[in-house]
Protein backbone atom coordinates (compact mmCIF):
# COMPACT_ATOMS: atom_id res chain seq x y z
CA UNK A 1 0.00 0.00 0.00
CA UNK A 2 2.78 2.45 0.92
CA UNK A 3 4.79 1.55 -2.12
CA UNK A 4 1.61 2.18 -4.34
CA UNK A 5 1.09 6.16 -2.50
CA UNK A 6 4.76 6.40 -3.04
CA UNK A 7 4.66 5.75 -7.01
CA UNK A 8 1.91 7.61 -7.15
CA UNK A 9 3.00 10.51 -5.46
CA UNK A 10 -0.70 10.67 -4.32
CA UNK A 11 -1.89 12.12 -0.70
CA UNK A 12 -4.16 10.68 1.59
CA UNK A 13 -7.28 10.11 -0.77
CA UNK A 14 -5.48 7.31 -2.28
CA UNK A 15 -3.55 5.78 0.61
CA UNK A 16 -7.31 5.13 2.12
CA UNK A 17 -8.84 4.03 -1.07
CA UNK A 18 -5.69 1.61 -1.23
CA UNK A 19 -6.48 0.58 2.49
CA UNK A 20 -10.01 0.36 1.69
CA UNK A 21 -8.90 -2.61 -0.97
CA UNK A 22 -6.87 -4.71 1.39
CA UNK A 23 -7.80 -8.42 0.71
CA UNK A 24 -9.63 -10.46 3.34
CA UNK A 25 -11.57 -13.49 4.09
CA UNK A 26 -14.28 -15.16 5.94
CA UNK A 27 -14.65 -18.29 6.90
CA UNK A 28 -18.59 -19.46 8.57
CA UNK A 29 -19.95 -22.63 9.53
CA UNK A 30 -22.82 -23.14 7.89
CA UNK A 31 -23.94 -25.81 9.73
CA UNK A 32 -22.52 -27.66 12.58
CA UNK A 33 -24.45 -31.22 13.08
CA UNK A 34 -22.61 -34.19 13.50
CA UNK A 35 -24.32 -36.91 11.43
CA UNK A 36 -27.46 -37.78 10.52
CA UNK A 37 -29.59 -36.60 14.03
CA UNK A 38 -31.36 -33.52 14.62
CA UNK A 39 -31.00 -31.21 17.59
CA UNK A 40 -32.16 -27.68 18.49
CA UNK A 41 -32.35 -26.69 14.90
CA UNK A 42 -28.88 -27.26 13.61
CA UNK A 43 -28.10 -27.31 10.14
CA UNK A 44 -26.16 -29.99 8.48
CA UNK A 45 -22.22 -29.35 8.12
CA UNK A 46 -21.30 -27.07 5.66
CA UNK A 47 -18.43 -24.34 5.51
CA UNK A 48 -18.89 -21.04 3.63
CA UNK A 49 -15.68 -19.38 2.54
CA UNK A 50 -15.82 -16.21 1.00
CA UNK A 51 -12.72 -13.86 -0.01
CA UNK A 52 -12.59 -10.09 -1.58
CA UNK A 53 -12.14 -7.10 0.15
CA UNK A 54 -14.32 -4.41 2.58
CA UNK A 55 -15.76 -3.11 -0.89
CA UNK A 56 -17.71 -6.25 -1.25
CA UNK A 57 -17.81 -7.20 2.64
CA UNK A 58 -14.92 -9.92 1.82
CA UNK A 59 -17.52 -11.90 -0.68
CA UNK A 60 -16.18 -11.53 -4.66
CA UNK A 61 -15.59 -15.35 -4.20
CA UNK A 62 -17.98 -17.32 -2.43
CA UNK A 63 -17.15 -21.02 -2.09
CA UNK A 64 -19.39 -23.63 -0.37
CA UNK A 65 -17.96 -26.81 1.17
CA UNK A 66 -20.75 -29.54 2.15
CA UNK A 67 -23.91 -28.39 1.96
CA UNK A 68 -26.13 -30.88 4.71
CA UNK A 69 -29.17 -29.88 5.66
CA UNK A 70 -30.40 -26.23 5.64
CA UNK A 71 -27.47 -24.85 3.95
CA UNK A 72 -29.74 -22.47 2.30
CA UNK A 73 -31.34 -21.14 5.49
CA UNK A 74 -28.14 -20.35 7.18
CA UNK A 75 -26.78 -18.94 3.41
CA UNK A 76 -29.80 -16.64 3.85
CA UNK A 77 -29.08 -15.41 7.14
CA UNK A 78 -25.43 -14.52 5.94
CA UNK A 79 -27.47 -12.95 2.71
CA UNK A 80 -25.46 -14.91 0.29
CA UNK A 81 -28.12 -15.57 -2.41
CA UNK A 82 -27.62 -19.50 -3.76
CA UNK A 83 -26.98 -17.64 -7.44
CA UNK A 84 -23.94 -15.68 -6.15
CA UNK A 85 -21.80 -18.98 -5.58
CA UNK A 86 -19.14 -19.86 -7.09
CA UNK A 87 -18.38 -23.13 -6.49
CA UNK A 88 -19.79 -26.08 -4.11
CA UNK A 89 -17.50 -28.61 -2.99
CA UNK A 90 -18.05 -31.89 -1.57
CA UNK A 91 -15.96 -33.84 0.79
CA UNK A 92 -17.98 -36.86 0.93
CA UNK A 93 -21.23 -38.25 -0.07
CA UNK A 94 -22.82 -39.02 3.38
CA UNK A 95 -25.82 -37.48 3.09
CA UNK A 96 -25.23 -35.34 6.80
CA UNK A 97 -23.10 -33.17 3.94
CA UNK A 98 -24.97 -33.14 0.62
CA UNK A 99 -28.63 -33.08 1.54
CA UNK A 100 -29.15 -29.66 1.22
CA UNK A 101 -28.07 -29.42 -2.32
CA UNK A 102 -31.33 -30.19 -4.00
CA UNK A 103 -32.22 -27.02 -1.98
CA UNK A 104 -30.20 -24.95 -2.85
CA UNK A 105 -29.84 -26.01 -6.99
CA UNK A 106 -33.98 -26.19 -7.39
CA UNK A 107 -33.90 -22.63 -5.36
CA UNK A 108 -31.04 -21.33 -8.20
CA UNK A 109 -32.91 -23.30 -10.88
CA UNK A 110 -35.82 -21.71 -9.96
CA UNK A 111 -34.66 -18.10 -10.04
CA UNK A 112 -31.12 -18.17 -12.17
CA UNK A 113 -31.55 -20.14 -14.89
CA UNK A 114 -29.57 -17.69 -17.18
CA UNK A 115 -26.91 -18.26 -15.39
CA UNK A 116 -24.01 -18.50 -14.56
CA UNK A 117 -23.60 -22.48 -14.14
CA UNK A 118 -22.19 -23.53 -10.62
CA UNK A 119 -18.81 -25.33 -10.50
CA UNK A 120 -19.28 -28.63 -8.21
CA UNK A 121 -16.12 -30.18 -7.16
CA UNK A 122 -15.59 -33.21 -5.88
CA UNK A 123 -14.54 -37.20 -6.13
CA UNK A 124 -14.51 -39.55 -8.57
CA UNK A 125 -16.77 -42.44 -8.51
CA UNK A 126 -15.07 -44.29 -5.56
CA UNK A 127 -15.56 -48.23 -5.51
CA UNK A 128 -15.97 -50.01 -2.00
CA UNK A 129 -14.62 -52.76 -1.39
CA UNK A 130 -18.38 -53.93 0.11
CA UNK A 131 -18.58 -53.49 -4.08
CA UNK A 132 -20.97 -50.72 -4.27
CA UNK A 133 -19.82 -47.31 -5.51
CA UNK A 134 -20.18 -43.72 -4.29
CA UNK A 135 -21.06 -41.12 -6.79
CA UNK A 136 -20.94 -37.77 -7.00
CA UNK A 137 -21.15 -36.96 -9.90
CA UNK A 138 -24.57 -39.65 -10.20
CA UNK A 139 -25.51 -37.91 -7.09
CA UNK A 140 -25.41 -34.34 -9.11
CA UNK A 141 -26.62 -35.37 -11.88
CA UNK A 142 -29.64 -36.93 -10.54
CA UNK A 143 -30.27 -33.71 -8.06
CA UNK A 144 -33.54 -32.74 -9.90
CA UNK A 145 -35.28 -36.25 -10.68
CA UNK A 146 -37.45 -36.49 -7.71
CA UNK A 147 -38.71 -32.77 -9.25
CA UNK A 148 -39.02 -33.96 -12.58
CA UNK A 149 -41.14 -37.40 -11.53
CA UNK A 150 -43.60 -35.37 -9.41
CA UNK A 151 -44.18 -33.02 -12.24
CA UNK A 152 -42.70 -29.88 -10.78
CA UNK A 153 -40.24 -29.03 -13.33
CA UNK A 154 -42.70 -29.40 -15.70
CA UNK A 155 -45.19 -27.37 -14.33
CA UNK A 156 -42.36 -24.59 -13.64
CA UNK A 157 -41.19 -24.97 -17.51
CA UNK A 158 -44.77 -24.39 -18.15
CA UNK A 159 -45.03 -20.81 -16.39
CA UNK A 160 -41.40 -19.67 -17.79
CA UNK A 161 -39.85 -21.28 -20.27
CA UNK A 162 -36.50 -19.38 -19.75
CA UNK A 163 -35.88 -22.09 -17.22
CA UNK A 164 -33.50 -24.88 -18.32
CA UNK A 165 -35.31 -27.62 -19.89
CA UNK A 166 -33.78 -30.33 -17.82
CA UNK A 167 -34.06 -29.20 -14.13
CA UNK A 168 -31.99 -28.01 -11.92
CA UNK A 169 -29.13 -30.23 -12.71
CA UNK A 170 -28.61 -28.06 -15.81
CA UNK A 171 -27.11 -25.78 -13.67
CA UNK A 172 -24.21 -27.49 -12.67
CA UNK A 173 -20.76 -27.65 -13.86
CA UNK A 174 -19.36 -31.13 -12.54
CA UNK A 175 -15.79 -30.88 -11.72
CA UNK A 176 -14.57 -34.68 -10.59
CA UNK A 177 -10.92 -35.28 -9.72
CA UNK A 178 -9.07 -37.99 -8.42
CA UNK A 179 -7.98 -37.39 -4.81
CA UNK A 180 -4.20 -38.63 -4.31
CA UNK A 181 -1.52 -38.54 -1.28
CA UNK A 182 -0.35 -35.31 -2.20
CA UNK A 183 -2.23 -32.03 -2.30
CA UNK A 184 -3.56 -31.54 -6.08
CA UNK A 185 -5.12 -28.20 -7.46
CA UNK A 186 -9.24 -28.46 -7.88
CA UNK A 187 -10.07 -24.82 -8.17
CA UNK A 188 -8.66 -21.45 -8.96
CA UNK A 189 -10.04 -17.95 -9.62
CA UNK A 190 -8.17 -14.74 -9.66
CA UNK A 191 -6.19 -14.83 -6.55
CA UNK A 192 -8.26 -18.05 -4.77
CA UNK A 193 -6.66 -21.65 -5.45
CA UNK A 194 -8.46 -24.90 -3.99
CA UNK A 195 -6.23 -27.91 -3.35
CA UNK A 196 -7.82 -31.18 -2.51
CA UNK A 197 -6.15 -34.49 -1.25
CA UNK A 198 -7.76 -37.65 -0.64
CA UNK A 199 -8.33 -38.78 3.03
CA UNK A 200 -9.81 -41.50 4.64
CA UNK A 201 -13.91 -41.88 6.41
CA UNK A 202 -15.96 -43.58 3.46
CA UNK A 203 -14.57 -44.29 -0.01
CA UNK A 204 -13.87 -40.98 -2.35
CA UNK A 205 -13.31 -38.92 0.37
CA UNK A 206 -11.43 -35.41 -0.04
CA UNK A 207 -10.51 -32.90 2.18
CA UNK A 208 -9.50 -28.98 0.98
CA UNK A 209 -7.57 -26.37 1.41
CA UNK A 210 -8.30 -22.69 0.47
CA UNK A 211 -5.22 -20.01 -0.16
CA UNK A 212 -5.73 -16.54 -0.80
CA UNK A 213 -3.61 -13.44 -0.07
CA UNK A 214 -5.93 -12.46 2.89
CA UNK A 215 -5.38 -16.42 4.41
CA UNK A 216 -5.81 -19.49 4.17
CA UNK A 217 -8.22 -22.43 5.19
CA UNK A 218 -8.31 -26.36 5.43
CA UNK A 219 -11.83 -28.06 5.52
CA UNK A 220 -11.05 -31.42 6.46
CA UNK A 221 -14.35 -32.66 6.32
CA UNK A 222 -15.08 -36.19 8.60
CA UNK A 223 -11.34 -37.38 8.25
CA UNK A 224 -10.09 -39.76 9.85
CA UNK A 225 -6.84 -41.98 10.54
CA UNK A 226 -6.20 -44.37 7.44
CA UNK A 227 -5.66 -47.33 10.21
CA UNK A 228 -9.84 -47.58 11.14
CA UNK A 229 -9.04 -48.71 14.57
CA UNK A 230 -6.42 -48.33 17.48
CA UNK A 231 -3.78 -49.29 17.69
CA UNK A 232 -2.25 -46.12 15.85
CA UNK A 233 -0.87 -42.65 16.70
CA UNK A 234 -3.56 -40.89 16.07
CA UNK A 235 -7.21 -40.88 15.06
CA UNK A 236 -6.47 -37.79 12.60
CA UNK A 237 -5.77 -37.99 9.01
CA UNK A 238 -2.31 -37.80 8.33
CA UNK A 239 -3.18 -36.29 5.16
CA UNK A 240 -5.15 -33.51 6.35
CA UNK A 241 -1.93 -32.37 8.66
CA UNK A 242 -0.05 -32.35 5.47
CA UNK A 243 -2.68 -29.99 3.90
CA UNK A 244 -3.34 -27.80 6.93
CA UNK A 245 0.71 -26.53 7.47
CA UNK A 246 0.96 -23.28 8.53
CA UNK A 247 -3.04 -22.74 7.97
CA UNK A 248 -4.61 -19.78 9.32
CA UNK A 249 -7.40 -21.85 10.13
CA UNK A 250 -8.21 -25.55 10.22
CA UNK A 251 -12.16 -26.59 10.45
CA UNK A 252 -12.83 -30.06 11.25
CA UNK A 253 -15.28 -32.41 12.20
CA UNK A 254 -15.45 -33.92 15.45
CA UNK A 255 -16.28 -36.53 17.96
CA UNK A 256 -15.41 -36.03 22.12
CA UNK A 257 -13.55 -38.86 23.50
CA UNK A 258 -16.60 -39.30 25.56
CA UNK A 259 -18.37 -41.07 23.22
CA UNK A 260 -15.24 -43.82 22.70
CA UNK A 261 -15.81 -47.32 23.45
CA UNK A 262 -13.96 -47.43 26.59
CA UNK A 263 -16.86 -44.81 28.05
CA UNK A 264 -20.61 -46.58 28.38
CA UNK A 265 -22.36 -44.79 25.52
CA UNK A 266 -22.54 -47.62 23.27
CA UNK A 267 -21.63 -45.68 20.02
CA UNK A 268 -20.88 -47.91 17.30
CA UNK A 269 -16.51 -48.26 17.61
CA UNK A 270 -16.51 -48.50 14.03
CA UNK A 271 -18.04 -45.04 14.22
CA UNK A 272 -16.55 -43.61 16.50
CA UNK A 273 -12.89 -44.23 14.91
CA UNK A 274 -13.77 -42.96 11.76
CA UNK A 275 -14.08 -39.30 13.00
CA UNK A 276 -11.05 -37.37 14.67
CA UNK A 277 -11.86 -36.85 18.56
CA UNK A 278 -11.13 -33.28 19.59
CA UNK A 279 -7.77 -34.06 21.51
CA UNK A 280 -5.93 -35.65 18.53
CA UNK A 281 -6.94 -32.67 16.58
CA UNK A 282 -5.44 -30.55 19.19
CA UNK A 283 -2.35 -32.46 19.16
CA UNK A 284 -2.44 -31.93 15.10
CA UNK A 285 -3.37 -28.27 14.99
CA UNK A 286 -0.38 -28.08 17.19
CA UNK A 287 2.31 -29.88 15.20
CA UNK A 288 0.68 -28.45 11.69
CA UNK A 289 1.54 -24.77 13.32
CA UNK A 290 -2.45 -24.32 12.67
CA UNK A 291 -3.51 -20.32 14.01
CA UNK A 292 -7.31 -21.03 14.48
CA UNK A 293 -8.86 -24.23 14.76
CA UNK A 294 -12.85 -24.30 14.18
CA UNK A 295 -14.24 -27.55 15.51
CA UNK A 296 -17.54 -28.25 13.52
CA UNK A 297 -20.20 -31.40 12.98
CA UNK A 298 -19.81 -31.84 16.95
CA UNK A 299 -20.64 -35.60 18.02
CA UNK A 300 -22.43 -35.27 20.42
CA UNK A 301 -23.66 -31.56 20.31
CA UNK A 302 -23.19 -29.32 22.76
CA UNK A 303 -26.33 -29.17 25.33
CA UNK A 304 -27.05 -32.53 23.73
CA UNK A 305 -28.39 -35.28 26.39
CA UNK A 306 -27.98 -37.93 23.65
CA UNK A 307 -26.21 -38.72 20.20
CA UNK A 308 -29.21 -39.88 18.39
CA UNK A 309 -30.14 -42.94 20.49
CA UNK A 310 -27.17 -42.97 22.48
CA UNK A 311 -26.81 -41.01 25.53
CA UNK A 312 -23.88 -38.67 26.74
CA UNK A 313 -21.92 -40.41 29.84
CA UNK A 314 -22.02 -38.07 32.35
CA UNK A 315 -25.03 -35.71 30.81
CA UNK A 316 -24.69 -33.20 27.84
CA UNK A 317 -21.31 -31.47 26.82
CA UNK A 318 -20.83 -27.90 26.95
CA UNK A 319 -18.00 -25.53 25.47
CA UNK A 320 -15.73 -25.93 27.92
CA UNK A 321 -15.92 -30.01 27.32
CA UNK A 322 -14.74 -29.72 24.14
CA UNK A 323 -11.99 -27.00 24.74
CA UNK A 324 -10.67 -28.91 27.31
CA UNK A 325 -10.41 -31.72 25.06
CA UNK A 326 -8.26 -29.68 22.70
CA UNK A 327 -5.90 -28.36 24.95
CA UNK A 328 -5.55 -31.62 26.46
CA UNK A 329 -3.47 -32.51 23.25
CA UNK A 330 -1.46 -29.46 23.82
CA UNK A 331 -3.04 -27.14 21.43
CA UNK A 332 -2.82 -23.63 22.45
CA UNK A 333 -4.08 -21.79 19.57
CA UNK A 334 -7.66 -20.23 19.26
CA UNK A 335 -10.18 -22.90 19.27
CA UNK A 336 -13.70 -22.09 18.21
CA UNK A 337 -16.58 -24.81 19.21
CA UNK A 338 -18.47 -24.54 16.46
CA UNK A 339 -22.32 -23.45 16.39
CA UNK A 340 -23.96 -22.33 13.29
CA UNK A 341 -22.94 -19.27 11.64
CA UNK A 342 -19.71 -18.95 13.87
CA UNK A 343 -17.05 -16.87 11.91
CA UNK A 344 -13.44 -15.64 11.71
CA UNK A 345 -12.36 -12.86 9.48
CA UNK A 346 -8.78 -12.79 8.33
CA UNK A 347 -6.79 -10.92 8.55
CA UNK A 348 -7.50 -10.49 11.70
CA UNK A 349 -8.43 -7.41 13.48
CA UNK A 350 -7.17 -5.91 16.12
ZN1 LIG B 1 -20.64 -36.47 8.63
Amino acid sequence: MLKICAIAGAGMALSLSAAAAEPCMKVTLTGTQGGPPLFNGQAGAGTLVQYGDETNGCGAVKLQFDTGRGTNMRLSQMKVPVGKLDAIFFTHMHSDHTEGLHDILQLRWHFNSGGPKVDVVCSDDAKSPLGHTLSCSRYVTHIGDSLIESGEIAQRLAENKKRLPGGPADLVNIMTFSPGGDPMGVWQKGDVTVSAIGSKHIPGHASYRVDTPAGSVVVGGDAGNDKPAPPRPSSTSEQVEKLAQGADVLVHSTIHPVMGPDKESGFPPPIYFRQSNASDLGALSKRAGVKNLMLTHLIPPMGAARQGPFPIPGGALDEASYKDAVAGGGYEGNTIVGTDLATITLPAKN
